[in-house]
């Protein structure tokens, strides 16, 4: 699965974003502690039912008695997405427990189930909350077959006017027919589907079978091999079909894009990169590709980038089909996506987590071949600096805060994974895992995965036996390094001390009471910059000395232990090299390492070793000469965040006419106009001088050109509600024209939403809050969001400091009723523009107050909160 990249502009500032922008939303379900009356006996008998969801317990007793698993399904799919889609399954098992009753998956209930029967008598089962219950008497221990009938639920089945589309991932399947539904029972699926003629239809297995009758065309497809219920998958509806061979195999792309052209210029890039990745995975894993026949289908609207279903992997039609304007990243972003999922045949779908609190693995291993396989087709990109840039702020932003976790989580139900996806997850893990690869080798470490993928396949396994294996192909203890890694949160404390010509770089452990250990490679910059020396450090006991300083060698002007890139904790650097690097950064001639010492700097200033008036001084003296798309993007990020929390009214006052010069200045200086487009986001979000903002309401009158730049009816939108958030003198009109201006009625609605929470009358903004309560009115996310942000605008925080607590007493109806990533989001925008000590008070205030809380809301808000109980030393 890889999520979709979305450029998000309210959140480009906030390290904070999650990379994902859309996942299925799972409803978190209260657990029900029902009793039920016994059968056949006069005495209440007290049985407690099963939990709504899959909890961890019910899946470890099925996992262990329930075997040969296989479930023969048929669909019958009308065109009509109101009409109802029927199903029948046979589900074939064998059992080591028939003491006790046989829980079955299925949420849609009584009224979707037709009829069950067991060795052709009628089953006596019961239902309970998200399950079918098997009465014992009717099991055998061998050869259990039971005949189900039943109509689908929809909610997993993404059903369209002209296709439909399941996803299952992580625990959906159950919601449309019965099945055990965890990833360790794999099974094989044999499938028939009854479709309308003019429609194709795709799944995991080969075609076996085509026959017309009337209107509806029968299919049927080949058994797969053992799979998990979340990669069982099929799409039906009216496609288009390319085929092309490579090296001998078929490939078949499913698609609904009307634009013939479109199609012919993108086909052969795409059948290339599958083939191309599926050839470089079978020579590094030595197993072939296990899954038969390997077919693609382009979704439009789909929930991910991708989802790696064995032979029917499913894509986001936009990020596959590009248009000729593609730039290289977006055809490095394609190109990384299909390596992705083609991984997971291999990482996830061949050997699966026995669990989901592991589908972290899967994820960071498909990352991490597909940035093997993608790399060194992208010359002209530097990857090293693209990967800190990804992956290190993002991580840092959580790892930082009070509400870190560790990467491995408890999960207790199933209907609680989507709560596991995070920066820990998508930023941290792949950091941790090229620290894996560095500490073992790359032949160590490919060697290790070989015996890991043969040894399992087909089957499941854990992080712990990964670890097992790799141990065995490893000269240090990898127990001790996954457990500070891998199991407990948090990054280590590393210092530079300096006593005379003896350099060491000290660790400890930020939490009290811990005392954990972190192993890591480091690669040291010492210099000065015109002579300067890499030095390889292995960090492992508390203190580890700095080798390979040379005696008369030259005058050393700085120590910058995150120097490669490679190093991950908070880095207290020298006073000498924080002094140097403050006057000297943009001197350093690799972007890398002022990359690497820009998020350095950024944790030192957060850290209160670096004033935030001279990180932003630094920061705007190295813009005038930074060249490098990727670090103008950091530096500004940061500049924007330093800007509006952690300066005072007076220092912002006084360096903002200066900040307005340079981001002017890096506008008409920059060549791409992406570069130019992220200048102007940053002059838009940190204009304050009355000049600064007339030439604003210039651009947004179109009266101000700016060459090279060309403003989409978004900008417009984001330019009028900066200049009302400034409360300019014809604010309202302004907005007015906005409204009227807007071609698109999506845009239109968005923008009359988010409206009132500008208006100049507090009354109105009041009003506007109160209706959030109302979770209708918090239906459309992104537009509650947008809302939210220009509610709390930092010129506008003393006035909406009274919003924190009611925002924070509504959190957990937030996340019982909206998207998995709206409560951290919602925390977000309600603390991002704040940095008082009262509005840091507040929050803490809250927290002491709540008993039980949930642990996950906590950490979402400690999160959220920790730039303000910086800024606001509380
Ligand atoms: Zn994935």
């Amino acid at each position: 699965m890889r999520g979709l990249r979305k450029y998000e502009k309210q959140e480009h500032k906030k390290h904070k974003r999650h990379k994902i922008s859309t996942l299925v939303p799972l409803v978190l379900l209260v657990f029900l502690s029902a009793f039920v009356m016994g059968c056949g006996t006069n005495k209440p008998v007290e049985q407690p039912n099963p939990e709504p969801g899959v909890s961890l317990t019910l899946a470890t007793k099925r996992a262990q008695s329930i075997d040969s698993l296989s479930y023969d399904l048929s669909f019958t799919i009308p065109s009509n997405p109101s009409e109802p889609i029927t199903g029948h399954e046979i589900i074939r098992f064998s059992t080591k427990d028939i003491t006790q009753p046989l829980v079955l998956d299925f949420t849609p209930g009584a009224d979707y189930l037709k009829s069950i029967s067991i060795a052709g008598r009628p089953s006596h089962y019961r239902l309970v909350q998200d399950h079918i219950i098997i009465p014992t008497q009717e099991l055998a221990s061998e050869e259990n077959a039971i005949d189900i009938q039943f109509r689908a639920g929809d909610a997993s089945l993404n059903r369209n006017p002209e296709f439909m589309y399941t996803l299952f991932v992580p625990a959906r399947a159950h919601l449309a027919f019965p099945c055990f539904d965890q990833p360790n029972l794999k099974a094989r699926f044999s499938l028939e589907l009854n479709i309308p003629k003019e429609w194709q239809a795709v799944s995991n297995g080969a075609e076996t079978f085509h026959e017309a009758a009337g209107d509806q065309v029968r299919i049927r497809y080949a058994e797969t091999q053992p799979i998990p219920t979340y990669l069982f998958a099929f799409a039906a509806g009216k496609f288009q079909v390319e085929t092309e061979q490579r090296n001998g195999r078929w490939y078949r792309m499913f698609h609904r894009e009307t634009d013939g052209k479109k199609v012919e210029r993108n086909k052969k890039a795409i059948f290339d990169l599958h083939a191309s990745s599926l050839e470089w995975l079978e020579k590094y894993t030595a197993i072939p590709y296990r899954f038969g026949k390997f077919d693609f289908v382009l979704i439009p609207s789909f929930q991910f980038g991708g989802m790696e279903h064995p032979g029917s992997i499913f894509y986001n039609a936009a990020s596959i089909l590009l248009d000729e304007s593609a730039t290289e990243n977006q055809l490095l972003n394609r190109a990384t996506t299909i390596a992705h999922e083609t991984s997971h045949m291999w990482f996830g779908d061949l050997v699966t987590m026995q669990w989901f609190n592991d589908v972290w693995m899967k994820e960071v291993f498909a990352n991490f071949m597909a940035a093997k396989i993608v790399n060194p087709a992208f010359p002209n990109v530097n990857h090293d600096l693209r990967f800190l840039v990804s992956y290190y702020p993002s991580a840092y932003a959580v790892d930082r805060t009070g509400g870190t976790h560790p990467i491995r989580q408890e999960l207790a139900n199933l209907d609680e994974a989507g709560s596991l996806y995070g920066n820990i997850i998508y930023d941290k893990a792949p950091i941790v895992m090229r620290q894996l690869e560095l500490l073992l080798g790359p032949e160590e470490l490919q060697n290790g995965l070989r015996s890991y993928l043969k040894e399992y396949q087909f089957g499941n396994a854990t992080w712990l036996d990964l670890i097992k294996i790799l141990n065995e192909h490893a000269k240090l203890d990898l127990n001790a390094w996954s457990h500070a890694w891998v199991e407990e949160a948090g990054r280590p404390s590393i210092q530079t001390e300096i006593t005379g010509r003896d350099v060491s770089f000290v660790q400890s452990d930020p939490q009290s009471g811990r005392s954990l250990k972190w192993t890591e490679k480091l690669d040291v910059l010492v210099g000065p910059v015109s002579r300067m020396a890499s030095i390889p450090v292995e960090l492992a006991n508390d203190r580890t000395q700095l080798k390979g300083l040379r005696a008369g060698g030259p005058a050393v002007d700085f120590i910058l232990p995150t120097g490669g890139g490679l190093g991950y904790g908070d880095f207290t650097l020298d006073r000498e090299t924080r002094a140097f690097l403050l006057q000297h950064l943009p001197e350093f001639k690799d972007p890398l390492t002022r990359g690497a010492a820009w998020v350095t700097l950024w944790e030192e200033m957060l850290d209160k070793r670096i004033q935030p008036m001279d990180f932003v001084s630094s920061a705007m003296t190295a813009l005038n000469t930074e060249d490098t798309e990727q670090n103008i993007q950091l530096v500004l990020s940061d500049v924007d965040d330093a800007f509006w929390i952690f300066l005072s009214d007076a220092q912002r006052k006084d360096v903002g006419p200066k900040l307005e010069q340079v981001l002017r200045a890096g506008i008409d200086r920059s060549k791409s106009s992406t570069t130019k487009a992220t200048y102007f986001a940053a002059y838009r979000s940190t204009v304050t001088t009355p000049e600064g903002v007339a030439f604003l309401q210039g651009v947004w009158g179109h009266k101000e050109t700016i060459p090279g730049l060309k403003l989409a009816e978004p900008d417009e939108a984001t330019m009028a509600l900066e200049l009302a958030v400034r409360s300019v003198p014809d604010a309202a009109a302004i907005l007015e024209e906005q409204r009227g201006r807007f071609m698109n009625p999506d845009r239109k609605a968005r923008f009359e939403f988010v409206m009132p929470a500008l208006s100049e009358q507090q009354q109105t903004r009041d009003a506007w809050f109160d209706s959030l309560k109302d979770v209708k009115n918090r239906r459309r996310e992104p537009w509650v969001l947008e809302g939210l942000q220009y509610l709390h605008h930092p010129l506008r925080a003393a006035s909406s400091e009274k919003y924190i607590r009611p925002s924070l007493d509504l959190l957990v109806e937030i996340q019982r009723t909206g998207d998995i990533f709206f409560p951290t989001r919602w925390m977000n925008a309600t603390l991002g523009g704040h940095n008082t000590r009262s509005a840091g008070d507040t929050v803490r205030k809250f927290l002491a107050e709540q008993k039980d809380y949930p642990i996950r809301l906590h950490r979402i808000i400690l999160q959220a909160a920790d730039d303000l109980f910086r800024a606001a030393g509380s």
